[in-house]
C-alpha cells in the first residue's frame, strides 16, 4: 500500500459492477516498483451516473482512469476526443488527459494482439472464427482486420444482435455465423477466439467448443481464450489435448494495462511486475 500525501495522484477504473476487477492490484503494484505517488481505485458507476462521473473524475484532476462493463461504448459522447483506433472499434477503455479535455483510447487491441505478435505467423492469409459479439469481440475484431485476416467469421446466439455487429463494421471480409452453425467453419480456421463467458469460473466444466470440434481445425490452429480464470479454461484444455497452440487471457489483460499505464505516466510499464501481481491476485481468489 502507498503512503499517500497531499501530492498523491489519483488513477482508477470505472465499471458496474466493479469489485471482480484485478486492475487496482496490477496497476498499484507498477506504481509502487516505479517510485510514483500514484494511487489506482476502483470507482462503482452506475449507467445513470456517467456523466455526473465523468465530470466529477475531471473535477477530482485524476489523472486518467479504465473503463469497463458497461460504459465502453456509452462513454463516447462525452469525451471531448476519441483516437482512431478508438473510433474503429467503437469502444474505449483507457481515458487520459489532453489539452481538450478527456481523450478515450482503446488499448484492448494492443493487448489482444500482444501474444500473437510475438510469433510469426501468415496472418494475412488466414481465417479466423471469433465466439461472441460484446464489447471484447470488437477488439478482437478489429485487431484481426488490421492484422489482415483473410476472412473473419463471427458467431453468436441471437441472430439480429450478431447481424448488427458484422455490419457496424464497413468490412467485406466479415461473416456472420448462427451460433448452430459455429463449428461448419473450422476446416479453414487457424485462429479460433472465445470471447464469451462460456468456461469462466464457476462454471469450470463449460465449453464453446467440443473436443469433436477442434478435431476438425488444421494442426496449426491455435486457440484463444479471452478467460484467465480458470486458466486454463476447459476449452483450452481440449485444445492442449488436441496438440493444438494455446492462448488464455492473462496476456491481453496485462498488456492492455501496460499500455494503459504508459499513457497516464509517459514511462515504460513494469509489465514483469504487474504480471507476477495478476498470478498472485488470480492465486488467492
Ligand atoms: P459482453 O460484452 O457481455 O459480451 C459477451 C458475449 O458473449 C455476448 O456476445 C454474449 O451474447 C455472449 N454470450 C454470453 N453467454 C453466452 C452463451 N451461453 N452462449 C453464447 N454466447 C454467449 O462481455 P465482454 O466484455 O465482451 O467479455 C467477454 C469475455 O471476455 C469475458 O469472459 C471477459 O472476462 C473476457 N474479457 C477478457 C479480457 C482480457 O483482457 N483478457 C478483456 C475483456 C473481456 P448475448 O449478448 O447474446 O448474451
Amino acid at each position: 500500500m502507498p503512503k499517500i500525501s497531499g501530492q498523491t495522484q489519483l488513477l482508477g477504473v470505472i465499471g458496474d459492477p466493479i469489485e471482480h476487477t484485478l486492475s487496482p492490484e496490477m496497476h498499484n503494484a507498477a506504481l509502487e516498483y516505479l517510485g510514483l505517488n500514484y494511487i489506482y481505485v476502483p470507482f462503482w458507476v452506475k449507467p445513470q451516473q456517467l456523466a455526473g462521473a465523468i465530470a466529477g473524475l475531471d473535477a477530482l484532476n485524476v489523472v486518467g482512469f479504465n473503463v469497463t462493463i458497461p460504459h465502453k461504448e456509452a462513454i463516447l459522447p462525452y469525451l471531448a476526443d476519441v483516437s482512431d483506433l478508438a473510433q474503429q472499434v467503437g469502444a474505449v477503455n483507457t481515458v487520459y488527459r489532453s489539452e481538450k479535455g478527456w481523450v478515450g483510447t482503446n488499448t484492448d487491441v494492443h493487448g489482444f494482439l500482444a501474444p500473437l505478435q510475438q510469433q510469426t505467423y501468415p496472418w494475412s492469409e488466414i481465417a479466423v472464427l471469433v465466439l461472441g459479439y460484446g464489447g471484447a469481440a470488437r477488439a478482437v475484431v478489429t485487431a484481426c482486420y488490421n492484422l489482415g485476416c483473410r476472412q473473419i467469421y463471427i458467431s453468436g446466439r441471437q441472430g439480429e444482435r450478431l447481424e448488427a455487429f458484422v455490419t457496424s463494421w464497413p468490412w467485406r471480409t466479415l461473416y456472420p455465423l448462427a451460433w448452430s452453425e459455429r463449428a461448419t467453419c473450422l476446416e479453414k480456421v487457424s485462429l479460433v477466439v472465445n470471447t464469451t463467458p462460456i468456461g469462466m469460473s464457476p462454471h469450470r466444466d463449460a465449453t464453446p467448443l467440443t473436443g469433436e470440434d477442434l478435431a476438425r481445425l488444421p494442426d496449426t490452429a491455435i486457440v484463444y481464450d479471452l478467460i484467465y480464470k480458470p486458466r486454463p479454461t476447459l476449452l483450452l484444455q481440449l485444445a492442449m489435448a488436441r496438440g493444438l497452440q494455446t492462448l488464455d487471457g492473462l496476456a491481453m489483460l496485462l498488456h492492455q494495462g501496460a499500455a494503459a499505464l504508459e499513457y497516464w505516466i509517459g514511462q515504460p510499464a513494469p509489465t514483469a511486475i504487474m504480471a507476477t501481481a495478476l498470478e498472485t491476485a488470480l492465486g488467492t481468489e
